[in-house]
């Protein structure tokens, strides 16, 4: 597997596992968090005046409710800052993009 061999396939993809790995563990750093599942997805955003893609961190936890934070950008483009406004932001009802496990 040779990923620099195309200077034009730069698609959105590039890097894209290493950038999820780098948002977790912001969060984690910001959130204090060890064990938890922590998943990075970008998402369609239909929101007005937002970018098409926002990026949605959730956050799971044996003990707590679930959380999610949402970042109104694409997923390439969040910075640890987004990351922390985010948190301060407050996190968001998770239930619509989690299931739940019958707990
Ligand atoms: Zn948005």
């Amino acid at each position: 597997m040779n990923t620099f061999s195309n200077p034009l396939r730069k698609s959105r993809f590039n890097g894209f596992p290493e950038h999820s790995a780098r948002i977790k563990t912001w969060l984690r750093q910001a959130l204090n968090l060890a064990e938890n599942v922590v998943s990075v997805n970008e998402l369609s955003c239909s929101q007005a005046g937002c970018p098409p893609r926002q990026t949605v961190i959730l956050v799971l936890s044996d003990t707590v409710a679930p959380r999610k934070f949402a970042v109104h950008k694409s997923l390439l483009d969040v910075v640890e800052e987004d990351v922390i406004a985010a948190i301060e932001n407050g996190s968001l009802p998770a239930n619509e993009d989690f299931s739940g496990d019958g707990r």
